[in-house]
């Protein structure tokens, strides 16, 4: 029987144990030994690897985050840490990798390929969505789920003491979870750093809209705009004459029951990296595309910048 082991690096999303506890099953059903690693690059390189089986992912499909725990490693960036956790794996006879994390992750392990031949299989995972080569990462639709729900609770509490919030979401420079969550949240604002714009051409008609009995503003900001949430909740209470919060939703975005769409997902990335893996292919990413499921390498994940759907775009420019 030959061994595979899966590791989680850089941030943690929801649906990553939904990913383990696939990875767990389908291994053993394809006749492979399957092990963890712990912590990332920084247990590969501190040797904390553990052969697993059903029992080691029960309960779990239910939980955010990871089992087996995340890190960002500065040590695997160099040569002697990488040759270190080269003799970990050959202790226990691995040389068949998968790695659940972001761009940054899967060009580390390719450079570890280059190196010392291991074979490796990449699952795109992050909440931000901003991976070049792939429609979907792990953890999106979760994010999105929770997010959801957060403003629908604020717009409870933004409706009974006549208030505009501005809700701040994660994504980096990309602005996908606060264009997706805008458009089925109802929001009355979104800024994002992919459009610019000019506040003061709300102005006119907030102030209308309050006239006629407007009672709260919800405003969608992403992390990556030009400037400060704050500075968006002062607008509203100077130039609309509302009274304004912020709300930063921060790492909750990335918590939370894993929504059955990142189930199904998980479960799909996994099947693909593991036959890949299996077929005897070395250093590639599964992507998730227009046409299916596409296997990339690296180069290909970031030869470009993720660029936001045209068409959410388009619903956003024509408000
Ligand atoms: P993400 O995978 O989410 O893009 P990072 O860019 O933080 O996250 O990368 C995660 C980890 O991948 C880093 O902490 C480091 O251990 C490893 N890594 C990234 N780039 C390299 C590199 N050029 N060489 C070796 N390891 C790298």
């Amino acid at each position: 029987m030959k061994n595979i082991a899966i590791l989680c690096s850089g941030g943690d999303v929801s649906g990553m144990n939904p990913a383990l506890k696939h990875f767990v099953e389908y291994s053993i059903q394809k006749e492979l030994n399957p092990f963890f690693i712990y912590d990332g690059y920084e247990g590969l390189i501190d040797n904390k690897i553990k052969k697993v089986s059903y029992c080691d992912v029960s309960g779990i499909i239910t939980r955010g985050g990871t089992k087996i725990g995340s890190s960002r490693s500065k040590r695997f960036m160099q040569k002697k840490h990488r040759q270190t956790a080269k003799d970990n794996l050959d202790a226990l006879d691995i040389n068949m990798l998968i790695v659940l994390g972001g761009d940054g992750s899967f060009r580390g392990l390719d450079i570890f390929y280059r190196e010392h031949g291991v074979r490796f299989c990449g699952v795109p995972s992050t909440i931000d969505n901003d991976i070049f080569a792939t429609e979907y990462c792990l953890g999106v639709d979760t994010a999105l789920n929770i997010i959801k729900t957060s403003i629908d609770a604020l717009r409870d509490t933004a409706s009974s003491f006549k208030r505009a919030f501005v809700v701040e979401t994660m994504g980096r420079d990309c602005g996908y979870l606060a264009l997706v969550s805008h458009l089925t949240s109802g929001s009355e604002l979104c800024l994002i750093p992919e459009l610019d714009y000019d506040l003061s051409l709300h102005e006119e008609e907030f102030k209308k809209q309050i006239k006629n009995g407007r009672r709260y503003f919800i405003a969608i900001v992403s992390e990556g705009i030009k400037q400060d949430s704050q500075e968006i909740a002062n607008w509203f209470e100077r130039k609309i004459g509302i009274e304004a919060r912020v709300s930063v939703l921060g790492h909750i975005q990335r918590g939370g029951n894993p929504s059955i769409y990142d189930r199904l997902m998980a479960y799909k990335f996994i099947t693909h990296a593991i036959d890949r893996l299996l077929e005897k292919k070395t250093n590639s990413i599964v992507c998730y595309t227009k046409k299916g499921f596409v296997y990339k390498s690296i180069d290909e994940v970031v030869s470009g910048k993720k660029a936001l759907d045209k068409n959410l775009l388009g619903y956003l420019k024509n408000q």
